[in-house]
C-alpha cells in the first residue's frame, strides 16, 4: 500500500489535498472526530488499499476475517447524501461508485456506526441498490471519474 502524497487532492474527493483531510485518520496520528470524517477516511482507506486502517475503524464483531485487498477497484466518487447521529450511535447514507472490470459500479449504503469507548466504529452497512447492474462504459466516452479525457486513456483496462 503506498499512501497518496500529502499535496494530492484527497481521493475521498473533499477538495482538500490529502495532507489537510484523511492523510492523519490513516497515518493513526489522529482519530476522526464524527462519523462522516470517518466514513469519508475509510473510503480512502479502501481506495488506497490501507486494509490495517479498515480494521482499526471496524467494529470487532463485525468484522469480516476475509476481508482482503485481492480483488482492485478504481474507487471515482463519494458523495454523503445524509447523516443522522444520535448519542452513541449514528448512520450515514453515501453512494460511491467504482470501475471495475471496466463497468461502472454505484454503491448506495447506508452505513452504521456506533461509538465505542470514544472512537466511531464502523458497525454494518445495508445497500440501497442490490439489484442495481454494472454499467459497461464505451471505450471513447468521457471517463466517469471526471477527469476529461475519454475512457479509453484514463481507467479502461485492457485484457
Ligand atoms: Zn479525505
Ligand atoms: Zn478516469
Amino acid at each position: 500500500m503506498i499512501l497518496p502524497g500529502l499535496q494530492t487532492p484527497c481521493p475521498c474527493r473533499s477538495q482538500k489535498s490529502f495532507g489537510d483531510c484523511c492523510s492523519a485518520y490513516l497515518r493513526e496520528q489522529a482519530v476522526a472526530a464524527d462519523p462522516v470524517t470517518l466514513m469519508r477516511s475509510r473510503y480512502t482507506a479502501f481506495c488506497v488499499g490501507d486494509l490495517s486502517y479498515l480494521k482499526a475503524t471496524w467494529n470487532p464483531e463485525t468484522y469480516p476475517e476475509d476481508l482482503s485487498a485481492d480483488e482492485p477497484a478504481d474507487w471515482i466518487s463519494l458523495e454523503i447524501l445524509d447523516a443522522d447521529v444520535e448519542g452513541s450511535e449514528a448512520e450515514v447514507e453515501f453512494r460511491a461508485q467504482l470501475i471495475f472490470d471496466n463497468k461502472l459500479e454505484t454503491l448506495h449504503e447506508v452505513s452504521q456506526f456506533d461509538l465505542v469507548d470514544g472512537r466511531w466504529l464502523y458497525h454494518s452497512g445495508e445497500f440501497q441498490n442490490e439489484s442495481a447492474k454494472p454499467v459497461s462504459i464505451a471505450a471513447s466516452a468521457p471517463c466517469p471519474c471526471g477527469s476529461g479525457k475519454v475512457f479509453k486513456h484514463c481507467h479502461f483496462k485492457r485484457g
